[in-house]
């Protein structure tokens, strides 16, 4: 999962990116990049969070006014300096690029890329097979006067040929800017506008967050398939290129976008609440009542407080979160995983001693943070913990850039409900139903394939098991 961003601007547009990238750095904190346009590119990225790669001392040397932003966290292929983003070629022309995403035939197109087109994929990084693909398609093509409808059939030919989930966004140097998503927009992006003095500026982002912040109007997301293109002069050319039923990621509403962003028109905040009403009553329907309910903090709040609403029990802050410890998720043993829960959150042994407790997480991958959730709960004196789940259980690898894709690491694929709650310590667990939230859904196609095992895309058996090898690959180094 990444956060990307773009902009085509009037005057330097460095520092919008920058406090940009800020704005996304809950969609990954591994690497971090900016590639600004004038007359040529100039890049910096490396490893680690936005304050880390960024100085002071980089604002000269980076000012244009276009340019592409990308925080990474690094699902499929590993996590050194050279997957970082953006990356570029200047062959047929200048072409730098970012995305979000997983490409599912990179093995394919790897081959298919050298043997058709000469040219070599270095890193483990998605991008660089869409970044080569594009350059491919542009080489077919009149470079000293390209059109519009060109680019778009460039685009189109890239969609045909890449496999997969991604919203990309591309500089064409002297060209212009291109945003463009696979055929069935499974991962976000929204398009804003904005007008200054020398006239209007563009914005392509993962969510729209970062608009509120630098004072673009969102305008739309952009659609399923579809590429918009922002010339020169910053005029707007669109087009659906190439089009599949769309199927957007539901897990961008449960967990990674922001609470106040809005994807699809919804605000992720109003998402929860509403996804909390099914919670609330398949909670209701198993007898339970509890004294207080808490959020595991912090993408949970708006789940735990709609459903404590619906139950007509009290919401309470019942955890702290440490803000300055790392992310529990991607630590890469079970030990460290552990340690980092035990640090990150703090019970409030008021609010929790001698009540029974209803907590609220967005989601149970492996069940680590759970089940230290509860032994904490139970240590501060909570009588009873029933452990609620906001999404229905992963049982199968998400191969869209979510990152729990390793199939035997997740619990619900591998015991019941019942042995998950022995495994926790807990007196109950509660899953969102799947039914339930599909019926949410009924006017927005999403993909559920790590609920369901439905994916949206082609992949056979043997694409599924080479994405998992890659996975346990890539998590060993
Ligand atoms: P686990 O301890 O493995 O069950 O992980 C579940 C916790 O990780 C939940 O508290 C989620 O907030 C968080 N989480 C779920 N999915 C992801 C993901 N793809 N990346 C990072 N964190 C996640």
């Amino acid at each position: 999962m990444c956060g990307i961003i773009g902009i085509a601007g009037q005057h330097d547009v460095f520092p919008e990116l920058h406090a940009g990238l800020l704005a996304l750095q809950h969609r990954g904190q591994d690497a971090a990049g900016i590639v600004t346009f004038n007359n040529t590119f100039k890049m910096k990225k490396g490893l680690g969070l936005v304050s880390t790669v960024f100085a002071e001392r980089h604002v000269p040397r980076l000012a244009g006014p276009m340019g592409l932003g990308h925080v990474r966290y690094a699902t499929q292929g590993s996590n050194e300096e050279l997957d970082a983003q953006p990356m570029a070629v200047n062959y047929p022309l200048g072409v730098a690029m970012v995305h979000n995403g997983n490409v599912t035939n990179f093995g394919q197109l790897r081959r298919s890329l050298y043997q058709e087109n000469h040219r070599l994929v270095q890193t483990t990084c998605d991008v660089e097979l869409i970044l080569y693909a594009l350059a491919a398609e542009l080489e077919t093509k009149n470079l000293s006067r390209i059109s519009v409808d060109e680019i778009f059939e460039c685009v189109a030919a890239v969609q045909r040929k890449v496999q997969g989930a991604y919203s990309v966004i591309a500089m064409i140097a002297n060209v212009g800017m291109v945003a463009f998503t696979d055929p069935r927009g499974i991962r976000p992006m929204v398009m804003g506008q904005r007008f200054d003095d020398e006239g209007p500026a563009y914005i392509f982002a993962s969510e729209t967050n970062v608009f509120d912040y630098l004072g673009f109007e969102r305008l739309r997301d952009v659609q399923a398939g579809e590429a918009v293109f922002v010339d020169m002069e910053r005029q707007v050319h669109t087009r659906i290129c190439e089009r599949a039923k769309p199927a957007f990621c539901v897990f961008e509403y449960i967990y990674f976008a922001l609470e106040d962003s809005v994807l699809h028109g919804r605000t992720v905040a109003g998402e929860r609440v509403r996804m909390s009403r099914p919670l609330a009553a398949t909670f209701a329907k198993s007898g339970l009542a509890p004294d207080i309910v808490i959020d595991v903090p912090s993408s949970a709040y708006f789940f735990a407080s709609g459903m404590a609403e619906s139950l007509e029990a009290p919401y309470r802050r019942g955890l702290v979160k440490n803000p300055h410890m790392g992310r529990s998720f991607i630590n890469p043993t079970q030990e460290a995983r552990e340690r980092t829960v035990r640090q990150k959150l703090n019970p409030i042994k008021d609010v929790i001693a001698g009540k029974k407790i209803a907590v609220v997480d967005d989601s149970i991958v492996r069940g680590t943070t759970a089940r230290h959730l509860v032994r904490m709960l139970k240590d501060a004196g909570a009588a009873e913990v029933y452990f609620v789940s906001a999404s229905p259980p992963f049982v199968h690898p998400c191969v869209y850039g979510i990152d729990m894709s390793i199939k035997r690491e997740m619990i619900a694929a591998n015991y019941s409900v019942k042995q998950i709650a022995r495994y926790m310590g807990a007196d109950a667990v509660v899953y969102q139903q799947l039914e339930d939230l599909q019926a949410l859904y009924s006017d927005l196609p999403c993909c559920f394939a790590c609920f369901s095992g439905v994916y949206p895309t082609e992949l056979s058996d043997r694409d599924l098991e080479e994405l998992e090898q890659e996975r346990v690959c890539s998590k060993n180094k």
